[in-house]
Formats: structure tokens, sequence, C-alpha cells
């Protein structure tokens, strides 16, 4: 594949999988913290249904204990019973059940056979019962407190029954009281409530449910000894029991657990909390269906995805951001590096130029320079002579008194000499000295002196003034030599030419400037003056690069060269650069 598209594709897959996991991990988390809240939610409900359970339970418990003390029925269970007493005993239970509010209220002799109750009037009377296998008698001939909730054999209804023995002063069992709940009403006040409440007796059996399929259901498996107790007991008598199926589901919530129950009818997943009620021995169940509690969990998850694609484009920006910055930071160290080598090169090719410019002249002025050595040659040849024939005739002081002539000449030549080959030298440029401006203008005019020497040019100068600027000796006398010669050659065909040489001081600059009364400038080659090639000389004779070097010159020294014709006449050249101080000591 195309290493160009790797990158976007493996950028769309970390998208996509950050925003997969983003939002899976969002939604797990919002699970765990609703399942967590719901959990908590779950037990405080469980604690308040507790207690209205309790509450209704210890309002009745007093009762039978309260009516085993009645002598009325102690003095029955001592007697013989007939109908006559029968009778009244009902009525009593009657009219006690009936303003207490409890289901039944009911009297048994020792042998657990019912002889009084207040339902005596209904079919499904307890009178003549015998109620001797139920628990809750036997607790109370054993232990005088006895509690059971069961399902009435007689009634069929449900309830719980609670039981009080009835004793003589001795201590004698002479039977029990036993009053009787029914829940109906709690059943109906939780069937207001969206989950399932259920209360389950020890053996994991629900008998209260505020929804009826899930009476009657075993939460636990039952041993066959319990089953035989359950018979024996009759204590859910004819109604059937069917376990619940359920599995527990892996969570991480801290509180309560998950489960998947199977059971038709009552499939679904729950968040099951479970509270003891532990006076009675009984387990108070809530089951809170999860998709309820999980079921907006996609908003974090969405909230999350999308706070990750934020993230993700926001990396993205900032990574080419720093991609471009980064680029622009090469490109620009890249540029300068090659501005600098370019400055470099062309440094240097200025350097060339200079030189080329300065030989191009020297070898126009050859012939003059050659002309200038040659005379003292000559001249020191017939000196030489006349020496010879002085010295023949023995007249050595005449002899002495020539030789300072002889060495004048050769004094001459070679400062001429050392001169021109200074001159040709090749100066580097950036040289920076203390120069007095005068001084060159003398060395200019020395290399020039054979040509002022041919024209008979009148030369006004300004007298010297310690004029000192910071500059290269060399490459100003090359401008100034320039600058004389053009000067020169302009009058060339001048009847009565002049040269004239000022040197002024103005706002920290000295002006050099050197008019001639020569042919002028043409006014549309003044612009052009000082580009290169620029002449208006014949063939041979100029090469256009005097100016143009000597502009280059200036410049480098922060300085300025300026061309105008003079009203009077001719063309001025200034040459402006910048003053410095007069050395300590003068050169
Ligand atoms: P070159 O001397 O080789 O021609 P320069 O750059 O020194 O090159 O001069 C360029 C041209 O400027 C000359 O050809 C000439 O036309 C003009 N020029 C320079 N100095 C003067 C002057 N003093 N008077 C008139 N024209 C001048």
């Amino acid at each position: 594949m195309h290493t160009r598209l790797l990158r976007p594709l493996a950028l769309i897959a970390l998208l996509l999988c950050g925003l997969a996991l983003s939002v899976y991990l969002a939604e797990r988390q919002a699970e765990r913290l609703r399942l967590q809240e719901a959990g908590q939610q779950a037990q405080e409900q469980l604690a308040a249904y507790a207690g209205t359970l309790q509450t209704l339970i210890d309002r009745y418990r007093a009762l039978p204990a309260v009516l085993a003390l009645d002598p009325e029925l102690e003095a029955a269970l001592q007697q013989p019973l007939t109908p006559a007493l029968q009778h009244r005993l009902n009525l009593k239970l009657e009219a006690i059940n009936a303003s207490a509010h409890s289901s039944t209220l009911q009297l048994m002799n020792a042998d657990g056979l019912d002889i009084a109750a207040s339902n005596w009037r209904l079919p499904t009377s307890y009178v003549g019962h015998d109620y001797s296998f139920r628990p809750y008698f036997l607790e109370a001939q054993r232990q005088d407190t006895g509690r059971f909730y069961a399902v009435g054999v007689t009634s069929g209804i449900p309830g719980y029954f609670l039981s009080h023995a009835v004793r003589d002063g001795s201590g004698r069992f002479l039977g029990a009281v036993v009053v009787k709940l029914e829940f109906p009403g709690i059943e109906q006040a939780w069937s207001q409530s969206p989950h399932v409440l259920l209360v389950s007796d020890r053996h994991g059996i629900t008998f209260i449910a505020n929804r009826s399929a899930w009476r009657y259901r075993e939460l636990q498996p039952i041993s066959a000894m319990v089953r035989e107790t359950l018979a024996s007991t009759r204590q859910y008598d004819k109604k059937p029991l069917t376990p619940l199926h359920y599995q527990q589901r892996p969570t991480q919530a801290d509180s309560g657990r998950l489960v998947r129950v199977d059971s038709p009818e009552l499939a679904g997943d729950y968040l099951w909390e479970t509270r003891e009620l532990s006076s009675e021995g009984w387990t108070l169940h809530l089951l809170r269906d999860t998709r309820s509690i999980v079921d907006n969990t996609h908003a974090a998850g969405l909230a999350a995805g999308g706070a990750w694609v934020a993230v993700f484009l926001l990396g993205l920006v900032l990574q080419q951001r720093w991609r471009i910055a980064r680029l622009r930071q090469r490109t620009r160290e890249e540029l300068q590096a090659l501005v600098e080598q370019r400055t470099a090169d062309l440094r240097t090719a200025q350097e060339s130029l200079v030189q080329a410019a300065k030989l191009a002249a020297l070898g126009q002025m050859s012939a003059a320079l050659a002309h200038e050595i040659n005379q003292p040659l000559t001249a020191l040849q017939v000196h030489l002579t006349t020496l010879r024939m002085i010295l023949d005739d023995g007249e050595l002081e005449e002899a002495r008194q020539s030789l300072p002539r002889h060495e004048e000449l050769l004094q001459r030549m070679a400062a001429l000499a050392g001169h021109l080959k200074t001159y040709a030298r090749k100066s580097p440029g950036g040289l920076r000295e203390t120069l007095e401006l005068g001084e060159v203008l003398d060395k200019a005019m020395q290399l020039l002196e054979p040509r002022l020497r041919d024209v008979p040019v009148s030369i006004h100068r300004d007298p010297a003034q310690g004029a000192w600027v910071s500059g290269d000796a060399i490459r100003l006398e090359q401008v100034l030599v320039n600058l004389l010669r053009n000067a020169l050659d302009a009058m060339q065909g001048c009847t009565s030419p002049q040269l004239r040489i000022d040197l002024t001081l103005r706002d920290g600059h000295w002006s050099l400037s050197i008019a001639d009364n020569g042919t002028g400038i043409e006014p549309e080659a003044l612009p052009q003056l000082f580009d290169p090639f620029f002449t208006t000389k014949p063939v041979g004779d100029g090469l256009g690069l005097g100016l143009a070097v000597s502009y280059a010159i200036v410049r480098e020294l922060d300085g300025d060269l300026l061309a105008a014709n003079r009203a009077e006449g001719g063309a001025c050249f200034t040459l402006r650069l910048p003053a410095t101080d007069a050395p300590e000591e003068p050169a």
C-alpha cells in the first residue's frame, strides 16, 4: 500500500478505536454509578417497608398476652365447656377482635382444640377444629409465646398467627390465645411501587409479594427435611410452591447483586437488594428492573464519544500547526543560509570587480606610467655618462656633488614603483583605518602626475584641514583616481581646463567635491551613470566600471557619491564620508 495513505488510515483507525473505547468505558462507568445509586435507594426503601411491617406486627403482639391474663378465659378453660359458656366466649372474642382490628381471635384448650373464635358465625369458623399440629400452638405450650405465618387450613387465607399460653396460678398449661393478622393492606400499598417487593421466611419461600406471580416461590432449594416439616405444619397448605430460576450476573457495583430471572412471566434483569427482619426471621426483598437504571447510560457514552472526537481533532489541529511551524522554521533557516551564501558570493564577485576595474585603470595609465619611469632612466643614463667623464678628468669633488641628483631620481622611481605595487595589491574589503582625505588625494594625484603634467590644467585646491575619515586607503585612492581621470577625460578638448577641489565639513560628514569645466554629463545619462558598463567613451578607452565600483566602495563605508552638472558648464562629483576623530598620534 502507498505509504501516503497509511497515515490517514492509521488516524481514522485511532479515532474509531478511541471512540469505541471511550463510549464503552463511559457507559460502564455510568452504569456502575447508576447501579450503586439504585442500590442505595433500594436499601432506603427496604428500611422504610421493614419499618411499616414491624410496626404493624408489634401493635398486635401484646394482644394475646393481655387476653391470656383475662380471669374469665382462664376460668373457662378450667371448667367443662357448656354451649352457653362457649357462646359467651365467642361473643367476647368477636367484640375484642372488632375493636382491635385484627383478622381473627381464637381460644384453644390444652389439647389444641379450638373452643371459641371471633369468626364463630362464619362457615370458615375455627370452633371445634384441632390445631395442635400448628407450631404457634406447640410454641405457646413450650415457651409461652409463638408465631407462625401460614395459610389458614380452614379459611385458606394466609396470615400471621401470634399466640400466647394461658396458665393457672401453678403454671399449668391450660390453653392458648391466638391472634391472626392478614396483610392484604400491606400488599395493596406495596403494589403502587414500580419495583418487586417480597417477604420470605427462613426457608426462602416468599409469602408476601406485591406481584401475585412472585408469591409462594422458592428462592433457594428446599431440602427434603424442610419439605416434610412444611407438610406436617401445613404452613402453606394447598398452595403450590414453585422454584424461582435465576442466575447471578457479574457486577462491578459495590452494593446489591445483579440477577437474571429465567422463570416465565417473571423473566428479566434485576438489581436485587435484601434486608433481614431478624425479629421475625424473615427477609425483605426489593427487585429493581435494571433496564430502567441503565437505560440512559447512552447519554454518558455519547458525551464521552463527543469529548473524545473533540480532543482528537484538537490534537490533530495542534499537531498540524506544530508541523507547519517546524516547516516554516526549516524554510526560514534554509533561506537564511542561502542568503548568507549568496551574500558571500556577491562580496567575492564585488571584490573581484573592484580589483578588475583597478587593474583596468592601471592598464590605461600604463603608457603614461612607463613614460614616467623612462624619463628618469634616460636622465640617469645621461648623468652617468657625464659622471664617467668627470671621473676620467679626476674631478672627484664635482663627481661627489652630482650624486644627490642621481639619488633623487632613483628615489622618485622607487617611490612610484612602491606606490604602484601597493595600488595594484588586492585589498580585502571591510578594512577600516583612520585616514586623512587630503593625504589620500595627494597619493591619487601622484599616480596621475604624468597626465597632469601633459595637459595644462589649473588646479585650485583648498588648504589641508585634517579631514579624518574611516576607511580603506587603497580603495579610497581608487575612487579618487577614477573621479580625477574622468574629469581629465571630460576636459580633453578644453582650451583652458580647470579643476577645482573642495573639502568641507557639514552635518558630521566630510564632502570632497571635484569640479571640472569639461563636457558635462548628458541629462539622459545621469540616471545610469553609476550602472556597471555604462560608458560614453570609445571602445578601448572606457570599461564603464569606474563609477559603479567607486559607488560600491563609498556605500560600503556608509558614505555617498553624487554626480551633478555645474551651471557654468562641466560636471561636479561629490564624495561624502562620515567624519571621525583624529587619531591620538597623527600618522
Ligand atoms: P568610463 O570612465 O570607463 O567610461 P565611468 O563609470 O568612470 O566609466 O564613467 C561612466 C561615464 O560617466 C563616462 O563614460 C562619462 O560619460 C561619464 N562621466 C564620468 N565623469 C564625468 C565628468 N567629470 N564629466 C562628464 N562625464 C563624465
